[in-house]
C-alpha cells in the first residue's frame, strides 16, 4: 500500500503533536516540515524547509497539514497553500469560519485541490457532537464548557499584542453551571456565567502594561464576552509553573421527547496534552481529505461533511465487523 506522503506548515505546538501523530499512524510519511524561520536553527528528525520553497513539493507531497495560528497566520497561509496541495487545518476562530471556509474553497476549487478546514476538537469533535445532539433532541438546549486548561488559539491571539513576549491562557469553567446543566435545570448561561479566562503574560522591559492589558480584555471574538483576569508574570515564573498544556470540556445538550421523557447527551474530552491531541484529529482528518482528492472531490469542507468511515485506514467490512 503506497503511503500518504504528508507536510505539516508552521513548526509550534500544534506542528510538533502532528509530527509525533505520523508515527502512530503505519499508512503516512512525514515528508517535510515547513518553517517561516531559519531551517536550520530547529532541530527535528525529518527535513525542515524553508516555506519560500514549497512550491519545489508539489507532485511529492499529498496533504498539507497547516499549524499555523488562527490569529493570523492562517488567513494567509490557508488559501495561499490551498492553491498547491490538498490541505487540512484546525482554524478556530468560530465567527469568521464562514469567511475563512470562503478563502478556502475558493483558492481550492480554482487550482483543483481539496481541503478540509476547522478540524480539531473544538471545532472539531466537539462540532460533531453538538450537531448530533441537535438533531436527535430537537427539543432542547445546547452547552458547550472549556476547561480548565490551555486555550492554544487565545495564548497565541495574546502574543501577537506587541510588547508581550508570551503568554498563557487558562479557560476555567465554572462548576456550579456545569452542575445546573447536568441537573435538566436548562439555565440560561451567559458566556461570562459559564467560563472564566485567566491570562499569565510576560511583558518586554518597560513595556505599558495597562495598555497591554486593557487590549486582551477588549479583544472581540476571544476575551471581549467574558470575565477575564491578566497577571503578568517572569518568564522564569511562566516556565516553571505553566509549560504544560493540558485541556479538555464537555458538549452536553438537554432535551425533552414525549411528553415529559428528559434526556442528556454528554460528550467529554480530558486532554494532557492539548497540542498532541489535535493534532492526531488532524491527521485522521487528512487521510480522510486524501481520499477525497482520489476519487475527484475540488473545494473545501468541514467536518460536517466528512463520513466517519473516511477518517479510518481500515476498509468498511472492517469497521462493520469491529465496531457498528
Ligand atoms: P504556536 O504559537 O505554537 O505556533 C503557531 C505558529 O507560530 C507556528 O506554526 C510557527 O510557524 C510559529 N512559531 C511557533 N513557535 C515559534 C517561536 N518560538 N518563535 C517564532 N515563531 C514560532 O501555536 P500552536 O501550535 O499552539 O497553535 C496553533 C493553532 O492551532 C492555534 O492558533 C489554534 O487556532 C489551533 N488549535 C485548534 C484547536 C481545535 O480544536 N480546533 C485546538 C488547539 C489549537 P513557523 O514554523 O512558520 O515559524
Amino acid at each position: 500500500m503506497d503511503k500518504i506522503k504528508v507536510g505539516i506548515v508552521g513548526y509550534g505546538n500544534l506542528g510538533r503533536g502532528v509530527e509525533s501523530s505520523i508515527r502512530q499512524n503505519a499508512d503516512m510519511e512525514l515528508v517535510a516540515v515547513f518553517t517561516r524561520r531559519q531551517p536550520d536553527s530547529l532541530s527535528s528528525a525529518v527535513p525542515m524547509v524553508h516555506i519560500s520553497e514549497i512550491d519545489s513539493f508539489i507532485g511529492k507531497i499529498d496533504v498539507m497539514i497547516l499549524c499555523g495560528g488562527s490569529a493570523t497566520d492562517l488567513p494567509e497561509q490557508g488559501p495561499s497553500i490551498a492553491s498547491m496541495f490538498h490541505t487540512v487545518d484546525s482554524f478556530d476562530r468560530h465567527a469568521k469560519i464562514n469567511e475563512y471556509y470562503d478563502s478556502v474553497h475558493a483558492a481550492a476549487a480554482k487550482s483543483g485541490h481539496a481541503s478540509v478546514i476547522s478540524t480539531g476538537w473544538d471545532p472539531g469533535l466537539f462540532s460533531l457532537n453538538r450537531l448530533l445532539a441537535e438533531v436527535v433532541l430537537p427539543e432542547g438546549k445546547e452547552y458547550t464548557f472549556w476547561g480548565k486548561g490551555v486555550s492554544q488559539g487565545h495564548s497565541d491571539a495574546i502574543r501577537r499584542i506587541r510588547g508581550v513576549q508570551n503568554a498563557v491562557q487558562y479557560t476555567i469553567p465554572h462548576e456550579k453551571a456545569v452542575n445546573q446543566v447536568r441537573n435538566g435545570e436548562d439555565p440560561a448561561l451567559s458566556a461570562r456565567d459559564k467560563h472564566l479566562r485567566q491570562c499569565f503574560v510576560v511583558a518586554g522591559e518597560g513595556e505599558d502594561l495597562a495598555r497591554i492589558e486593557n487590549e486582551i480584555v477588549t479583544m472581540p471574538d476571544y476575551f471581549a464576552d467574558y470575565e477575564t483576569t491578566v497577571e503578568f508574570i517572569s518568564a522564569e515564573q511562566l516556565q516553571r509553573e505553566h509549560a504544560a498544556m493540558p485541556h479538555g470540556g464537555l458538549v452536553l445538550r438537554s432535551g425533552k421527547t414525549g411528553k415529559e421523557s428528559k434526556q442528556i447527551i454528554e460528550f467529554g474530552l480530558k486532554l494532557d496534552s492539548n497540542p498532541e491531541f489535535t493534532g492526531s484529529v488532524l491527521v485522521a482528518y487528512a487521510r480522510a481529505i486524501n481520499r477525497f482528492a482520489k476519487e475527484g472531490f475540488v473545494g473545501a469542507k468541514s467536518v460536517f461533511d466528512i463520513p466517519f468511515s473516511y477518517l479510518s485506514p481500515k476498509s468498511p467490512e472492517q469497521l462493520r465487523k469491529e465496531l457498528l
